[in-house]
């Protein structure tokens, strides 16, 4: 039933097709867990707007004619929703997160469920995430899962990712497993002819992907959708040095209270988030965080961009670890510009 309330909420929008695939359980490519990639947000958010209410609420400025928040983000959380695909629920008092920031944000997420909620650590963490619902059974059983240790890529001549990125409203969700920037639609790359929509981005601590077995303070993750559902993410390496803009206004907007969805009042032009250099390596892979679907396009800039220590630290308070261990490459070919 959920289903075809995300359905028709997406309908509006006119991208039902992909909702259905989203929800169907066959869940081609990565489309299953459209909210991708640290698509934490929904569970976490769950407990606050009924996913009618948020309907209700569309439906009623679609209707007439006001703004929407037209944000692909705001579709793939009701898809996710309806698909049932996203992650665990949130149980009560299950692990015991390190930082006291997490355990503070865990408290306020209790549900009646009895299986541990997902988690970087204790009983809900990486290890048993293909365990703890059917429907995250890729985590264990996945062949192609994410991250990967980044090495013995062949060299070749890549396309250049073609960014088309603008000057964008957005909104900042701590969402109890990363922070998460959703940003208006607008935002696009095309990769081999195909065309992707930036869905939203988040950050893990330290980078999920390494190379050469080296792993960087950061990572942002930028999450892009193509129209038929296949997800495409772009990992941006952070590393300590001068502060940068980008990382600035997404901190400033940290909203106090999770339960808040509140846009900035600036925008965000995330040309200023990429390296200069656009070399990159690329390979298939998987989402990161329950359900960890397969079929996702990764492509993880070489250059890596500096991060103040400061911003490092902010993040470091909220989220001390939130990254999965790195997957078994298993013969996977990874490309890399020559
Ligand atoms: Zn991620």
């Amino acid at each position: 039933m959920r289903l075809s309330v995300a359905c028709l909420a997406i309908a509006l929008s006119g991208v039902c097709q992909t909702a259905l695939a989203a929800g169907g359980s066959a869940a081609p490519a990565a489309a299953a867990s459209a909210a991708a990639e640290g698509s934490a947000a929904v569970p976490a958010r769950k407990g606050f707007q009924d996913p009618m209410e948020r309907l209700r609420e569309r439906l009623a400025q679609k209707l007439s004619g006001g703004k929407v928040d037209g944000s692909d983000p705001g579709l793939v959380r009701v898809v996710n929703r309806g698909g049932g695909t996203g992650p665990a629920t949130p149980a009560a008092g299950t692990s015991a997160p390190s930082g006291s920031a997490q355990r503070e944000r865990r408290a306020d997420t209790h549900a009646s469920g009895e299986v541990p909620r997902w988690d970087y650590q204790g009983p809900g963490g990486p290890a048993h995430w293909g365990q703890l619902k059917p429907e995250f059974a890729t985590c264990t059983s996945g062949k192609r899962q994410s991250p990967i240790d980044i090495r013995d890529g062949i060299k070749v001549q890549l396309d250049p990712v073609q960014f088309d990125y603008r000057a964008s409203a957005f909104r900042v969700i701590d969402n109890g497993y990363t922070v998460q920037v959703d940003v208006e639609a607008g935002n696009s790359i095309t990769v081999l002819g195909r065309r992707y929509e930036l869905v939203q981005f988040h950050f893990h601590r330290p980078s999920e992907e390494r190379v050469d077995g080296r792993q960087f303070a950061l990572v942002t993750h930028l999450v892009h959708r193509a129209e038929d559902g296949r997800l495409a993410v772009v990992a941006v390496l952070l590393e300590p040095g001068r502060a940068h803009p980008i990382v600035q206004a997404v901190w400033n907007n940290l909203p106090l209270d999770r339960s808040e969805d509140v846009a900035a009042r600036t925008s965000l032009d995330l040309n200023a988030l990429l390296p200069e250099d656009r070399s990159y390596f690329t390979y298939m892979g998987s989402l990161t965080t329950p359900p960890c679907t397969e079929g996702v396009l990764w492509m993880v800039m070489r250059q890596p961009v500096p991060v103040s220590p400061e911003q490092i630290g902010i993040f470091a308070r909220l989220y001390p670890m939130n990254a999965r261990p790195i997957q078994q490459a298993s013969g996977r070919l990874i490309k890399e510009s020559d």
